[in-house]
């Protein structure tokens, strides 16, 4: 048997979606957002209510980080209940994984036995520091601990990035989720900036009302870069959705670790992934329903708009 049986593999988290716009025409339309560095396609679901013209439009995108998949359960349970109850007045994007050529490494290595640590795509980028707002370390820390300040080559240098940014640009979403793991947090721009962002008391009201939709254990809003003195993050998707499309930006930081006892500690996998997901995917939609019923009553408006 497979390791980790209660995740979906890539292709059954497209099969699944593939039933859904079957099943639910005009309500689910899958599309292309790109290709990866491998040529892999980077898939997207626009959801909606047929009904109801949109008033606010909405992104959630999982798996931007190889190795964090409860990311990628969380948008397919978002996409599925959102399919089964479309929030009217509320046009949804939902990609399950933005990182596809790193998530089918992981795949291998789950297949094979392996126990690798994986974060970039194909050419070992961590496209999490490859976008174009706020990439300069300006902090004198970064002499200190330069580690904490790595970016890519250039700012979009690689096609997955590139992806994200062509659709982001073309459709301004008013708030945009990017879902990562592990921490507990709903962090919010600026990451590569210690200076409040000027939307700061919105993002943080949003990230109450996200936290305030959770169940047990709820996440906590906060400035990324303020999650510890030292820290800034450069070339970030929250700060280049923000700060270059406009769009209300969320880095959400599901679970809090996946380990949860003593033989859990050398498995990489389970850093960032419980061995069962499926409480977190029903916490992801508790609190993105939560977010988009703000869209929906005109409350969440991108700054574009
Ligand atoms: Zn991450």
């Amino acid at each position: 048997m497979d390791a980790e049986p209660l995740y979906h593999r890539a292709e059954q988290v497209y099969a699944t979606l593939a039933a859904l716009a079957a099943e639910r025409p005009g309500v689910v339309v899958p599309f292309e957002v790109g290709r990866s560095v491998q040529d892999r396609p980077i898939l997207g679901y626009r959801l909606v209510d047929p009904a109801t013209p949109p008033r606010g439009s909405m992104l959630v995108f999982a798996n931007i980080h190889a190795m964090e998949w409860v990311p990628t359960e969380v948008a397919l349970s978002f996409a599925v209940d959102f399919a089964r109850f479309p929030e009217p007045g509320v046009e949804l994007v939902v990609i399950p994984s933005l990182n596809v050529d790193g998530r089918a490494r992981v795949e291998g290595d789950l297949a094979e036995g392996r126990n690798v640590y994986r974060r970039g795509n194909a050419n070992n980028v961590d496209l999490n520091r490859d976008f174009g707002v706020n990439r300069e370390a300006r902090a004198i820390w970064k002499a200190i601990i330069p580690r904490r300040y790595a970016v890519s080559p250039g700012p979009l240098s690689q096609p997955e990035s590139q992806a994200l940014d062509r659709l982001a640009s073309a459709e301004q979403f008013d708030v945009a989720v990017s879902l990562h793991a592990f921490g507990g947090f709903f962090y919010y721009p600026w990451a590569g900036l210690w200076a409040r962002a000027p939307h700061h008391a919105e993002l943080q009201r949003l990230g109450e009302l996200m936290q305030a939709a959770m169940s047990s254990h709820p996440y906590r809003p906060r400035q990324l870069s303020r999650w510890a003195f030292f820290f800034r993050g450069h070339g970030m998707e929250i700060d280049h959705l923000y700060g270059e499309h406009g769009a209300l930006s969320f880095l959400v930081e599901t679970t809090r670790s996946g380990y949860e006892k003593i033989s859990d500690l050398g498995v990489k996998f389970r850093m960032y992934n419980p061995r069962d997901p499926r409480p977190h995917a029903a916490e992801g939609v508790r609190y993105l329903r939560a977010l988009a019923h703000e869209v929906a009553q005109g409350r969440a408006r991108g700054v574009a708009r």
